[in-house]
């Protein structure tokens, strides 16, 4: 670090016990809760996993695919990140064990190690530790949180690389808060705190010292527990944080924040103990609780039904836009691939609206199909996202008799291909990272429902895909009842669509999900639920 630039403070976020109870809820927080004292805070996943991107991942297994501005692929972490802190990160801050060791592997090839042993120790190490350094660069604090649990055998050179990081910069530049998880025993009916004691005795094992410990649990834990884990792991007891199930995410930071986290970690990092504004965070979170708020139900078309996260940001967008109109969104997962032409009627007429959320293949599209072409015509509220802009054009073309339309990604000797690969990704069709992603400016047609809804003339959204409209059917789409909404810049790209005779029919063929935030719901979310209750 050169002598004038500025030395960021970091906190590391490990996870002991098990993976899967809020590490990146806990990271998000701790970087909401430091925004609102004003400090200037970026964040960082690490994943040990040896893919290059998220991008190939089955959302299924893994989750949503989150996309950031400049087209990352990354883990759904970065969504929570970007909710809970209100900002916009680059692809920096993803790091993934694949695109590191890519990268280490490269250099070698062109022998940037001048004839040495390349090892994990301390050329990936090293890698990792330059990686964090750049991307904390010009922050107050950098939030690095690390995937997995301590102990897996692929995490290990990045609980290494953090190590040796808080080495070099101080003890008063770096804090360690470890997120350990604390069962619950039913029948002796008590918490139980020896899986977090082995937690943090295998993390000090790798030279770790937690300077905080976060304790999630299923309920509510009393002193006792913090006391004892306090004892045994060698934590400040005020830097115990007991963090017992919420009733929503959004709750996190005010627990964390009650807590004290925050002035424990300004004052491990020397920072000054300012107060931290939360009181837009606390009414957001009394939105949350308000039992007042009307009902709303709103049926998901999907094909992905096994994991809730797999539409993490479309259903955090849906539940945002919600409250903004003192609504609470009861979201319904309608299974695509169960929907046939004589059921579809009685699955989706009992939901307010319809969402056809992204996806990619086969499976289940020809269910999206038919809940397009059933609220085209029954005039239930529909939003598509993506794949969701993709079936509602076809939808479309079929409900006006060209019963042959589809798109090329599934019916490559359809008569009638109105979806269609885009010129530029023709020969790309199954590799990674090679879509049309990231931010891209898109301008909206004047006087269209969607110019309204937005409010604006040009918007920026962020988008993956792989398919577009096939600009020869274009000149059709009024005859089919739909007309083109947004297009890109030069016009060259359909961007999104609406149904000329409906109250509220409208798709992109970007992410608009990725743009919400729980404070700040995006436009065409607010639209979707002000058609429902009819504002
Ligand atoms: N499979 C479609 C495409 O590649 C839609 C992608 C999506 O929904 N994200 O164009």
């Amino acid at each position: 670090m050169s002598k004038d630039k500025k030395q960021p403070k970091y906190i590391f976020v490990t996870g002991g016990v098990l993976s899967g109870v809020g590490k990146g809820i806990t990271a998000a927080s701790i970087g909401n809760i430091l925004k609102a004292r004003g400090l200037k805070v970026n964040i960082q996943k690490c994943d040990p996993y040896l893919n290059v991107d998220a991008g190939t991942l089955n959302p299924g297994e893994h989750g949503e695919c989150f996309v950031t501005v400049d087209g990352a692929e990354t883990d759904l972490d970065l969504g929570h990140y970007e909710r809970f802190m209100d900002v916009e990160l680059k692809r920096s801050s993803s790091l993934i064990s694949g695109r590191l060791l890519s990268q280490v592997i490269a250099d070698e090839r062109a022998g940037k190690y001048l004839g040495k042993t390349v090892q994990i120790i301390p050329h990936v190490t090293n890698a990792i530790v330059e990686n964090i350094e750049r991307t904390a660069e010009g922050f107050d604090v950098h939030i690095v949180e690390i995937g997995g649990t301590t102990g897996d055998i692929e995490g290990l050179s990045f609980v290494e690389a953090i190590r040796e990081l808080g080495v070099k910069v101080g003890p008063e530049n770096a804090s360690y808060v470890h997120v350990v998880y604390l069962p619950y025993l039913g029948a002796s009916k008590e918490i139980k705190t020896k899986p977090a004691q082995n937690a943090v005795r295998e993390l000090r094992g790798l030279g770790l010292v937690p300077d905080v410990l976060v304790a999630r649990s299923e309920f509510a834990a009393d002193e006792d527990v913090v006391s004892k884990l306090a004892m045994f792991s060698g934590v400040k007891k005020d830097a115990v944080i007991l963090l017992p199930n919420a009733s929503t995410i959004y709750e996190v930071p005010l627990t964390l924040e009650n807590a004290g986290i925050g002035n424990v970690l300004t004052d491990s990092l020397h920072l000054d103990r300012s107060k931290a504004n939360l009181t837009d965070w606390s009414k957001l979170v009394e939105k949350a609780a308000d039992s007042s708020l009307r009902e709303i139900n709103i049926g998901i078309v999907a094909k992905y039904l096994n994991n809730e996260d797999t539409y993490m940001s479309v259903f955090e967008a849906l539940t945002a836009a919600a409250w903004s109109q003192n609504c609470r969104a009861r979201l319904h997962w309608v299974d695509a691939e169960k929907i046939t032409a004589k059921n579809v009627e009685v699955k989706l007429s009992k939901y307010d609206a319809i969402v056809v959320p992204g996806g990619f293949g086969s499976r289940g599209v020809e269910g999206m199909i038919l809940s397009a072409q059933y609220a085209l015509k029954s005039k239930i509220p529909y939003y598509g996202i993506c794949l969701g802009l993709q079936v509602a054009v076809i939808a479309a073309a079929r409900n006006a008799g060209k019963k042959d339309a589809h798109t090329t990604e599934i019916d490559q000797s359809t008569s009638t291909p109105v979806i269609s690969t885009m010129t530029d990704q023709i020969g790309k069709e199954a590799t990674g990272g090679t879509m049309r992603l990231g931010n891209y400016d898109e301008h909206i047609v004047e006087g269209t429902k969607t110019a309204k809804v937005y409010g604006a003339k040009t918007v920026l959204e962020r988008h993956r895909h792989r398919y577009e409209c096939n600009n020869e059917y274009r000149d059709d789409y009024e005859s089919w009842g739909i007309k083109v909404a947004a297009t890109s810049p030069d016009q060259s790209l359909v961007e999104m669509i609406e149904a000329i005779d409906h109250p509220y029919f409208l798709a992109a063929q970007s992410h608009p999900e990725f743009n919400s935030r729980p404070n700040r719901p995006h436009a065409p979310f607010v639209g979707l639920i002000k058609a429902i209750t009819g504002k």
